[in-house]
C-alpha cells in the first residue's frame, strides 16, 4: 500500500524541506518509489532537487485547480532518484483561491494525487510554514504526518497547535491521520536543553519520537545550492548517513 506521509510543522525553519528531500532520496536509494510534492510557495523542495522554480511549465498549483494533471506536471530526478511535483511561488494564489471554493476545497490535492499515487511505495509532501489550506489539503490527503522539530525551549509552544489541528482532520475529513513520527533536527545530543526537551517529548509522545536524529551538519546545509540531496553531493558525512539511517527506521515502523 502507498504510504502518504506530510512533513509538518508551522514553524519555519525546523528541517521540513531538508527532510524531505533527503528522506525522498534516501528511500529511493533502497529501492522504494519515491514521490516528492512540493507543497510550499517557497519552492525549496523543487530548488533542493536540482529543479529551477521559475522555469515551472506546470506546478502543483495546476493540479490544486484542477487544471492539469499529475502526469502533466511530474518532474523525475534522476540524479536523486524520485519523482516530483514541483512548486513555486504560485502557490501563494491556491490559498485564495481554494478559500473561494465552496466545498471540497480540502480535498483538492488528494483527487489530484488519486490517479497517481498508487505507482509508489511512498509520497512525501512539503508543508508550507503554516496551517493554511495547502497544509489542510496535505493532512486531508496523508496517511500520516512526520513532524520534524529542534530541541529548543519554543518547540513545544507550536506543536499544540498543529497537533490541534491533526484532530480537527481526523474529526472531518480524514478519520484515520496518524502521527507517524516526531522527528529531531539539528540535534546536538551534548546540549542540556536538548535533553530536556527529548525527555518531555518522549514522556508525551512516546514511541512516536523516533530513535534517529539528524545531526547539525555542514554538508546538509550546503547541498541544496547544489541542487542535490545530502546522500549525493556528500555521502560519507554525518548528515547523509543520518538521513539513511531515518529512512530505514520508517522503512522497519510502516512496512514500506
Ligand atoms: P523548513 O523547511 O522547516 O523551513 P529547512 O529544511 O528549509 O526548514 O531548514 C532550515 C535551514 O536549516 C536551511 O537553511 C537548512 O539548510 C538548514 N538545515 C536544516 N537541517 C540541517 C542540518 N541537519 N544541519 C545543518 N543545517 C540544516
Ligand atoms: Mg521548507
Amino acid at each position: 500500500m502507498t504510504q502518504i506521509i506530510a512533513l509538518t510543522n508551522q514553524k519555519g525553519g525546523v528541517g521540513k524541506t531538508t527532510t524531505a528531500v533527503n528522506l525522498a532520496a534516501s528511500l529511493a536509494a533502497l529501492d522504494r518509489r519515491v514521490l516528492l510534492v512540493d507543497l510550499d510557495p517557497q519552492g525549496h523542495a523543487t530548488m533542493g532537487s536540482g529543479i529551477d522554480k521559475h522555469a515551472l511549465e506546470g506546478s502543483v498549483l495546476d493540479l490544486l485547480l484542477g487544471e492539469k494533471s499529475a502526469p502533466e506536471v511530474m518532474l523525475d530526478c534522476p540524479t536523486a532518484g524520485y519523482s516530483l511535483l514541483p512548486g513555486n511561488g504560485d502557490l501563494t494564489a491556491a490559498e485564495v483561491e481554494l478559500l473561494d471554493r465552496a466545498e471540497g476545497r480540502e480535498r483538492s490535492l488528494t483527487e489530484a494525487l488519486g490517479s497517481v499515487a498508487g505507482e509508489y511505495d511512498v509520497v512525501l509532501i512539503d508543508c508550507p510554514p503554516s496551517l493554511n489550506m495547502l497544509t489542510v489539503n496535505a493532512l486531508t490527503a496523508a496517511n500520516g504526518v512526520l513532524i520534524p522539530l529542534q530541541c529548543e525551549f519554543y518547540a513545544l509552544e507550536g506543536l499544540s497547535a498543529l497537533l490541534d489541528t491533526v484532530e480537527q482532520i481526523k474529526d472531518s475529513v480524514n478519520p484515520e491521520l496518524a502521527i507517524y513520527g516526531i522527528l529531531r533536527t539539528m540535534f546536538d545530543g551534548r546540549n542540556s536543553l536538548t535533553r530536556d526537551v527529548s525527555k518531555q517529548l518522549r514522556d508525551y509522545f512516546g514511541e512516536a519520537l523516533l530513535k534517529t536524529t539528524i545531526p547539525r551538519n555542514v554538508r546538509v546545509a550546503e547541498a541544496p545550492s547544489h541542487g542535490l540531496p545530502v546522500t549525493k553531493y556528500a555521502r560519507f558525512s554525518r548528515g547523509s548517513q543520518a538521513h539513511r539511517v531515518l529512512a530505514k527506521e520508517l522503512i522497519r515502523r510502516l512496512s514500506l
